[in-house]
C-alpha cells in the first residue's frame, strides 16, 4: 500500500552549500512557539515515489544535478517513520550520501533508533525544548520522558547526534538550559549542544521576547558547567568576532512550494520581509517542478 504525506514545501540552500531540506507536515507536539507551517498538515498529499520525484526534479532545476546532502524535518519527520524509512531508502537508491532528521524526539524509540541506524542515517538533530517536566509539558503539550530516553538511546547506539534548544526569556532560561544541560553531561560531556535564540516575529501572539546577547552568553556558561562542547547562534550579534551567528550574508535558498499554499506563502513573506528587510526567497511551485495541471 503506498504511503502519503503532505507536503508544504521543500528547502534548496544554494549557497553557502548545498542541500535540501524535506518539510513534512504534521506534529505531534504543538509548541507554544512554534510558527513552522508544517506544524499541521498542510501542502501536497505525495506518495514516496511522488516526493522523490519531486526531489529529483527540483535538484536539476535549481542545482541542474542531483544533491548529495538531504535533510528531513518538518513538522515531525517520524510521525510516520514507515513513510520516513521508505523515503530514506528512496534517497539512498538515488545516491544521496548525506542524510540527516531534524526532530522532537518523541518517536524515537529503540525499534526507530535501531532502524535509522541500519539505514546509516549521517546526522539527527535532536531538539529538548525544556528539562522541567512541567515547562515542557506546558510549552509542547507532551510529557518529555520520551525525548529523555531518545538522547539516551541515540547514544547508546551510538548514531551521530547533536542536542538543541531554543533560549525562551522566563520559559528557557539559563536556569533550565542548566538542567538540560546537566541532564545531557550525565550520558555524556562530549555530546554537542547548541543553542539559539528565541524568534518571536512570526508568532500570531506574545509569547516571549528575543533574548538579549546577555543572556545568550549567561545561558551557554550555565551549559558549559556540564559540556565541553556548547555553541550558541545570534542571529544578527552587535560584534560578530566575537559571536557566532546563525545569519549569512551568503545564505540563499530556493523554495519548492506547494501550489495550495501560495496564499499563506505570501503572508509569511511579507511578516518575514518587515523582520529583516533582505529577506528575498525565489521560489518555484510544485506544479511547476512536476509541470501537472494546476
Ligand atoms: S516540535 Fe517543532 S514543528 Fe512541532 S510544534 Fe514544536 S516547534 Fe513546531
Amino acid at each position: 500500500m503506498a504511503l502519503f504525506r503532505r507536503v508544504p514545501f521543500l528547502t534548496c540552500e544554494v549557497s553557502p552549500r548545498r542541500k535540501v531540506k524535506i518539510n513534512l507536515s504534521g506534529c505531534n507536539f504543538s509548541c507554544r512557539g512554534c510558527f513552522a507551517i508544517a506544524k499541521k498538515e498542510c501542502g501536497r498529499s505525495l506518495s514516496v515515489e511522488k516526493l522523490l520525484e519531486l526531489l529529483v526534479k527540483s535538484c536539476r532545476m535549481i542545482y541542474g544535478e542531483l544533491v548529495d546532502d538531504a535533510q528531513m524535518t518538518g513538522g515531525e519527520p517520524l510521525t510516520d517513520p514507515d513513510y520516513l524509512f521508505s523515503l530514506i531508502q528512496g534517497l539512498r537508491s538515488y545516491g544521496v550520501e548525506k542524510i540527516g532528521i531534524s526532530t522532537n524526539g518523541y518517536m524515537l524509540n529503540e525499534d526507530v533508533v535501531d532502524k535509522l541506524r541500519a539505514l546509516l542515517v549521517n546526522y539527527i538533530k535532536l531538539d529538548l525544548k525544556a528539562y522541567s517536566k512541567g515547562v515542557h509539558m506546558w510549552y509542547t503539550g507532551k510529557s518529555n520522558a520520551r525525548v529523555l530516553r531518545a538522547v539516551k538511546l541515540l547514544h547508546e547506539y551510538g548514531l551521530n547526534f547533536y542536542v538543541r534548544t531554543i533560549v525562551i526569556p522566563n520559559i528557557v532560561d539559563a536556569a533550565e538550559v542548566e538542567k538540560i544541560a546537566k541532564f545531557i553531561g550525565s550520558i555524556d560531556e562530549n555530546i554537542l549542544y547548541r543553542l539559539y535564540e528565541f524568534a518571536p516575529e512570526q508568532l500570531e501572539y506574545k509569547l516571549s521576547r528575543k533574548p538579549t546577547e546577555d543572556e545568550m552568553v549567561k545561558a551557554y556558561n550555565a551549559a558549559r558547567k556540564h559540556l565541553k562542547n556548547v555553541e550558541f547562534f545570534i542571529y544578527k550579534p552587535s560584534n560578530p568576532s566575537i559571536y557566532k551567528t546563525a545569519y549569512d550574508p551568503n545564505y540563499k535558498v530556493v523554495e519548492v512550494r506547494a501550489d495550495e499554499l501560495l496564499e499563506t506563502f505570501m503572508k509569511i513573506d511579507k511578516i518575514a520581509k518587515s523582520a529583516d528587510p533582505e529577506w528575498n526567497v525565489q521560489f518555484f511551485t510544485m506544479n511547476q517542478i512536476l509541470k501537472e495541471a494546476a
